[in-house]
């Protein structure tokens, strides 16, 4: 079963860290921007994109900008068209600063059973210094009002790796943390992103890569201390609230992306990926006059197949199993992979039918995953 992806590119501040596609300046382009959403997904079910879904993920930018009547237009769209499994995980992205009272339970109301909660500290200095527009009281009324709304699956994002941080004051953020009990944690080390304004000089500067080293295997042996499995590099869980979308990504498994900025993976043959360009305008104007604002961005061959199989499975715990490997491409990963397999000497292993790496390998992942590329 395939997943959708809504692109919300629309944020009330951008923060001067932040590279993803979002809009500060036209907020009221969000008066019919589920318009063009819904416009889209009747456009790419004419063409062949087929549900039902078992996933919908709302990111962004920030869709609790959305009102609860357009997230539920949205889905009802989704259910009237290609369809909607019945047990599926409808996660929303939520910025602690833009909820209005009743908004969660509304959300709640329209099937939404997951939410991901842009938490990035508990220490309000460090919001602050984020240019973050909510304080860690306004995080705990969040979690807090999400539980008596009825929402049983919760993720916070963590940022780490901030200027000037140690790993003394990351124990304590992850500490209060903690204290919110959320199902799933993601954490996110701040890198210095061109075209952003803390891309460009003077730039803050960041913990050394020993410290961040340092600050990764602390939050890894504390929430893993906690009861959360290290299932991805970057995100944490209790057992059975991994992230049902995000796993179908590493996987490749077909997902629909729409709004200004999406990207969508097709999954016939060896794969396709597809984008829409990150231009708000654009978007908009291609959908009024009845153009597909997808683009094709790569097309994959066995081999580019196979690569970006160990590309996004050894991200995950779960790794790559060798069997299913065998089964999809017709020749086995050690077969396919051996002369990476040899340079990494010993590495990677397999466990359980599956290739895997340590969580600690995973701090330099970047360096060893080129080998198979
Ligand atoms: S709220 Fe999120 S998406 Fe918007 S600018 Fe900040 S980090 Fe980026």
């Amino acid at each position: 079963m395939s997943g959708l992806y809504l692109h919300i590119p629309f944020c009330r501040r951008k923060c001067p860290y932040c590279d993803f596609y979002s809009r500060d300046d036209c907020l009221d382009q969000l008066a019919d921007y589920h318009l063009l959403l819904i416009r889209q997904l009747q456009m790419a079910t004419a063409a062949g994109w087929q549900g039902p879904f078992a996933t919908v993920f709302f990111g962004g930018g920030t869709p609790s900008l959305l009102t609860p009547a357009q997230l539920d237009a949205i889905l009802a769209a989704v259910v009237a068209g290609p369809g909607l499994a019945a047990d599926a995980e409808i996660s929303v992205e939520i910025n602690p600063a833009t909820l209005t009272a009743g908004y969660l339970g509304e959300l709640r109301a329209c099937g939404v059973n997951r939410l991901s909660i842009g938490v990035q500290s508990m220490d309000d200095a460090r919001l602050r210094q984020l240019r973050r527009l909510h304080d860690a009281a306004v995080v705990r009324e969040v979690v807090a009002r999400a539980r008596v709304a009825g929402f049983e699956q919760i993720s916070c994002d963590l940022m780490f790796a901030l200027p000037g941080q140690t790993p003394a004051e990351l124990a304590t953020d992850l500490e209060r943390l903690l204290e919110l009990r959320t199902e799933h944690v993601s954490i996110y080390g701040l890198s210095l992103e061109e075209g952003t304004p803390w891309g460009r000089d003077p730039r803050p500067a960041l913990p050394e890569q020993e410290t961040y080293a340092e600050m990764y295997e602390l939050i890894h042996h504390r929430l893993t201390t906690a009861g959360y499995g290290h299932y991805e590099i970057s995100n944490f869980a209790r057992p059975g609230a991994e992230c049902r979308h995000n796993l179908g990504y590493w996987r490749r498994t077909a997902c629909l992306g729409l709004g200004a900025g999406a990207h969508s993976f097709c999954s016939r043959g060896w794969g396709r990926r597809l984008a829409i360009p990150p231009d708000l305008d654009g978007y908009r104007s291609m959908l009024k006059t009845g153009i597909d604002p997808m683009q094709s961005l790569e097309n994959f061959d066995r081999r580019g197949a196979m690569a970006e199989t160990a590309y996004l499975g050894l991200r995950t715990a779960a790794g790559v199993d060798a069997t299913a490997f065998r089964e999809r491409f017709g020749c086995s990963f050690d077969n396919v992979f051996s002369a990476p397999l040899k340079r990494l000497a010993g590495q990677l292993a397999v466990r359980d039918g599956c290739w895997r790496f340590g969580w600690w390998q995973w701090l330099i992942y970047d360096r060893l995953i080129r080998e198979f590329l």
